[in-house]
């Protein structure tokens, strides 16, 4: 009687992928409970940047329902593969659907060319990376046709890297005020990049910052009841942007593993 059965790499790939996201899982609900919350309180986006649709599908499973592209052609491709697939498991019944959801949600995290609005917009709940006033404005008008609002974040470049993308902190109030007459748009919050950092401690500055100017912009009422919603942390830094107040993470590599050097490159 065999006691331990060999297993073939593809399940063997499977279980480590499933321990690595019950460990995110995990880190996500102590770093929650440490800043006074419960892990629910926070939205992992799964990042599927490097992953397989493979390995997408076996998130699903696991019960992941929120996924993050940074490039609007891979998020349409993607969108529909899962959409389709999704729809096929429901049309055959049986047991494995039962763990399924109808749908999951998209989200658009990575610089968003006003070319590419009308796609994007089609296929995403939450675009985390509006930047500026002409790409709101490209935004409102494709929205039109939309059931409901697009909604979005203020991309903010808190530590005012030349190299990275966003608003400055002062930015950000006026550009939320003349996104008031945009009625096809609904700004939900904000969203910050921390600069690559060995120890994330070192960047636990930025997020406070960008915490105290959510805060700041909740208490004057700007943006209505409805901004709720900061998006920070990724897979290096996640713990201390949730000790910092972030409600929505945006992990990748923890999840899905590291990405290969020629990935890297070609990443927008
Ligand atoms: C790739 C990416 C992430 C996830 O990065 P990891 O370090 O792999 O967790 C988060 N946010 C944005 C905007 C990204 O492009």
């Amino acid at each position: 009687m065999a006691v331990v059965s060999e297993q073939p790499s593809t399940m063997q790939s499977d279980r480590s992928l499933r321990e690595r996201y019950l460990e995110v899982k995990d880190r996500i609900d102590a770093a929650a409970r440490r800043s006074g919350r419960t892990g629910d309180r926070v939205v992992l986006v799964a990042v599927t940047k490097y992953a397989s649709i493979e390995q997408i599908r076996e998130l699903i499973g696991l019960g992941q329902v929120d996924f993050g592209e940074n490039r609007v052609q891979q998020l349409v491709q993607r969108a529909a593969q899962i959409e389709e697939y999704l729809g096929r498991k429901h049309e055959l019944g049986g047991a494995e659907r039962r763990n399924l959801p109808d749908r999951v949600r998209w989200h658009m995290i990575g610089t968003l060319q006003r070319n590419k609005v009308k796609k994007a917009i089609e296929v995403c709940r939450l675009i985390h990376s509006v930047e500026s006033l002409r790409l709101a404005e490209d935004i409102n008008a494709a929205a039109v046709r939309r059931e409901q609002p697009m909604e979005v974040l203020l991309q903010v470049n808190i530590a005012q890297e030349r190299s990275k993308h966003g608003i400055t902190g002062p930015a950000v109030r006026h550009l939320i005020d003349q996104m008031e007459t945009m009625v096809n748009l609904q700004v939900r919050g904000l969203m910050c990049m921390a600069p690559i950092a060995e120890d994330p401690e070192t960047v636990r500055p930025v997020f406070e910052r960008c915490r105290e100017l959510f805060e700041d912009l909740r208490r004057e009422g700007v943006g209505g009841a409805r901004f709720d919603v900061l998006s920070m942390g990724m897979s290096n830094d996640f713990e201390v942007a949730i000790e910092c107040g972030a409600n929505v993470v945006r992990v990748g590599s923890a999840i899905f593993g590291t990405a290969t050097p020629e990935s890297d490159a070609n990443a927008g």
